[in-house]
């Protein structure tokens, strides 16, 4: 797989060696080792086929890949637990284990809610002492493939324009694109939706019309047949809605294109070693104090000098500190990665941390979950996030996997995701 760039997990005897070489010295925090760590920036795809799932692309924004293409997650789990809309795609990251044959392919997803008032509601809920059925607004999944497998040659993709798209997938919804359309619009029978809010949001942005016009085609295309046109201008939503299971797999042209306009732009993730970038650090200063990476990104100077007047004499501000030090060597880093058992998240802040009990265990196996990746507000800047009060902000996303990477019947596993606020948002 040298051809596919990804983040590639050390080998179980790496890590035996990191723990018998590791040295004592837990009692200074701050002066944690430096582990390798990779980094992702994003780009504007060249060309956005070279994002398709049989490519294996780390991604953010735009729609995701779904690896099985088929088995997608649904009912609660592709919704927000608070207001129960589907969640939005984040972003997803190609990381395979290459040591362990059923992680040959391995890619985790990233989904949430866009509202910063679910955000707000889900730091309480990630506080709260582990049960089953947390609630939450953000969500991550892993699904992991060995290399013979029912959807994939077992070659590399050869990235020259001759690799072909896999078997047609479950057909998917007509306004997001991102979940399955399990639902059929009652009078054309072919838009498909994952709720009633994307059919709602569809009809609202031209399907009204599309709708017509599509069944006008079917109608002059069968020839001799009498079926009325049905009243759509009612527009009584609940009308049209009807479910539909037996034809899931029926693709159409017409409605295969997403609607949606609201998706986060789509970039490729572009990765590299983080160490790549020492040479440049220390000569730019100018980051350390610039907007870059202040809340919500776009902050003026004034704001930023607020922002960290508020951590003055505590821990924070130290905290803050070497955020923006190791940050600054390459301002632009979305994702830092670094799958390791040592590997900590690189925090904004000291407050908002999660310890050792507030990281679950494994949904399947029940073994111990490790820290991954983490994801960097500057994402919220290329998505074009607005600084508005109620628009998605947060300090950073630390994302914690199954150590073990588990194998179960589940096809997309999920995994769990700790949120950093900044202390402006109101904290338990
Ligand atoms: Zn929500
Ligand atoms: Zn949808
Ligand atoms: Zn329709
Ligand atoms: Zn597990």
């Amino acid at each position: 797989m040298n051809d596919v760039i990804s983040l590639q997990g050390i080998s179980l005897d790496e890590e035996a060696e990191i723990i018998e070489f590791e040295e004592v010295d837990d009692e200074d925090e701050e002066e944690e080792e430096e582990e390798y760590v990779t980094l992702g920036t994003v780009e504007r795809a060249k060309n956005p086929k070279f994002l398709l799932r049989h490519l294996f692309p780390s991604k953010s924004g735009g729609v995701p890949a779904w690896l099985d293409p088929v088995d997608l997650p649904s009912g609660m789990s592709s919704r927000c637990g608070f207001c129960e809309q589907p969640l939005q795609f984040l972003l997803q990251i190609y990381a395979p284990i290459s040591e362990k044959e059923a992680t040959f392919h391995r890619m985790l997803y990233v989904f949430m809610c866009p509202s910063m008032s679910c955000l707000l509601q889900d730091q309480h809920e990630q506080w709260k002492c582990r049960d089953d059925n947390l609630r939450r607004s953000v969500k991550v999944f892993r699904y992991q493939l060995p290399q013979s497998n029912p959807f994939y040659s077992s070659d590399p993709p050869r990235h020259d324009g001759t690799d072909k798209p896999s078997s047609a997938g479950a057909a998917l919804c007509s306004w997001c694109g991102t979940w399955k359309g399990e639902k059929v619009c009652g009078s054309c029978k072919r838009a498909r939706y994952c709720s009633e809010k994307h059919q709602a949001m569809h009809w609202k942005t031209g399907h009204k019309n599309q709708c017509r016009q599509i069944i006008y085609n079917s109608e002059s295309s069968s020839s001799g047949s009498s079926v009325r046109l049905p009243n759509i201008d009612k527009g009584h939503m609940n009308v049209l809605f009807s479910y539909s299971i037996k034809k899931s797999f029926q693709l159409n042209i017409l409605v295969i294109l997403v609607a949606c306009s609201t998706l986060w732009p789509e970039y490729e993730i572009i990765i590299e070693d983080e160490c790549a970038f020492d040479s440049e650090a220390s000569e730019d200063n100018s980051y350390a104090t610039s907007m870059v990476l202040t809340p919500k990104h776009t902050k003026t100077d004034d704001t930023y000098q607020h922002f960290l007047g508020k951590f003055e004499g505590d821990s924070n501000k130290r905290s803050w500190a070497s955020f923006q030090e190791r940050i600054s060597k390459c301002p632009n880093q979305v994702l830092r990665y670094c799958r390791d058992p040592m590997a900590k998240p690189l925090w904004p802040l000291s407050i908002g941390r999660p310890s050792v009990a507030n990281i679950p265990k494994c949904n399947y196996c029940n073994g111990p979950l490790c820290y991954e990746f983490q994801i960097m507000p500057q994402l919220l800047y290329y998505f074009g996030v607005r600084n508005d009060p109620d628009s998605l902000d947060w300090g950073t996303t630390a994302v914690y996997t199954c150590l073990a990477s588990c194998e179960t019947s589940i096809s997309y596993k999920e995994e769990f995701a700790w949120v950093q606020l900044y202390p402006t948002a109101p904290m338990t």
